[in-house]
C-alpha cells in the first residue's frame, strides 16, 4: 500500500497569520487552519518527508511518525528547511544518521546554515544534542534508487530562488514544489499517469513568484492525474473557494489529509 500525509497545507506565514490572521479564509472552517507545508510518504516500502517546515515537531507527533528512510528538500526559503532541527527525534528513536537530499546549492545552504547536523561518522551520533543528517546531492533530471523507490528530481521555473520538484516511480506520484510554470521538458518523466500529483498554491489569482490557479487547472488537464492536491495556500485562499473553482481531478487539500491507494 501507497500513503500520502498532508503534514501542512499552509504558505509561509501559516493560517492564521499573525498579521493577516484569516484573511479571506473561514474561521469556521476547521480545514482553513493551517501549517507549513510538509508532506509524508510511504512509497515502495520506502518512509520519507518533502521537506521539514518550522511546525515540523508537531507535525510529526500528530501523525505519529517515528520512522524516516529520507527526507527531499525542495529549496531553502524558511517555510521549507528550518524545522531541520526537529529530525533530531528520529534520529535518537533510529540511533542512526539520516539521509538527506536535494540539489549541490540546497545541500551547500544546509551545511552553511546548519554545520552542526551535518555528520559523516555514525561514532559521532548524538541525537540527545542535535541531528545527525547525511546529505546526498542529486542532478536534475537524474534519476536514482533508493530500494525499490524511483526518483526523478526536475527543475522548477519562475521562483525567486531555485527550487526542486520530484517524481516517485516515473510519475506514481508527482510533488510540484514553489514554482511559476513547467519546463514542457519534464512531462516526459511522467510516464503513467499519477495517483496523486501535489502542487502549490499561495493565492489564486497567483504572484510574480507562484502559480495561480489558472496555472494549476491547466496542469491538472495536461499532466491528467488520478487527484491533483493542492497545499501552500495562504489566507487568501478559502477552502471551499478554492474547490468551487477547481476541475473535476482537483481539490484544495488540508492539514492532516491521508490519501491511499
Ligand atoms: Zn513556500
Ligand atoms: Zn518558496
Amino acid at each position: 500500500m501507497s500513503k500520502v500525509i498532508i503534514l501542512g497545507s499552509g504558505a509561509a506565514p501559516g493560517v492564521p497569520a499573525l498579521a493577516n490572521g484569516f484573511g479571506a479564509c473561514d474561521a469556521n472552517n476547521p480545514k482553513n487552519y493551517r501549517m507549513r507545508t510538509g508532506t509524508y510518504m510511504e512509497l515502495s516500502g520506502v518512509k520519507f518527508l518533502i521537506d521539514t517546515s518550522p511546525d515540523l515537531r508537531w507535525q510529526l507527533i500528530k501523525n505519529n511518525i517515528k520512522k524516516l528512510d529520507a527526507v527531499f528538500y525542495t529549496h531553502s526559503h524558511a517555510d521549507h528547511l528550518h524545522g531541520i532541527d526537529d529530525l533530531r527525534e528520529i534520529n535518537r528513536l533510529s540511533g542512526q544518521m539520516l539521509d538527506i537530499y536535494g540539489t549541490k546549492n540546497m545541500i551547500q545552504t544546509i551545511c552553511t546554515r546548519f554545520p552542526y547536523l551535518i555528520c559523516q561518522d555514525e561514532k559521532n551520533l548524538n541525537p540527545i544534542f542535535k541531528a545527525a543528517l547525511r546529505p546526498h546531492v542529486v542532478e536534475y533530471e537524474m534519476s536514482f534508487m533508493i530500494e525499490q523507490l524511483k526518483v526523478t528530481p526536475i527543475e522548477m521555473i519562475g521562483h525567486n530562488i531555485e527550487s526542486t520538484g520530484y517524481i516517485f516511480n516515473d510519475g506514481e506520484v508527482v510533488h510540484i514544489a514553489d514554482f511559476k510554470s513547467l519546463d514542457e521538458r519534464v512531462f516526459k518523466y511522467i510516464k503513467r499517469q499519477p495517483e496523486v500529483l501535489i502542487m502549490p498554491l499561495t493565492t489564486p489569482l497567483g504572484t510574480r513568484f507562484h502559480a495561480g490557479l489558472d496555472e494549476l487547472k491547466y496542469y491538472a488537464a495536461k499532466i491528467n492525474p488520478k487527484r491533483m492536491v493542492i497545499n501552500h495556500m495562504a489566507v487568501e485562499s478559502d477552502y471551499e473557494e478554492v474547490k468551487r473553482q477547481c476541475l473535476n481531478n482537483m481539490k484544495p487539500t488540508y492539514d492532516g489529509e491521508i490519501i491511499e491507494w
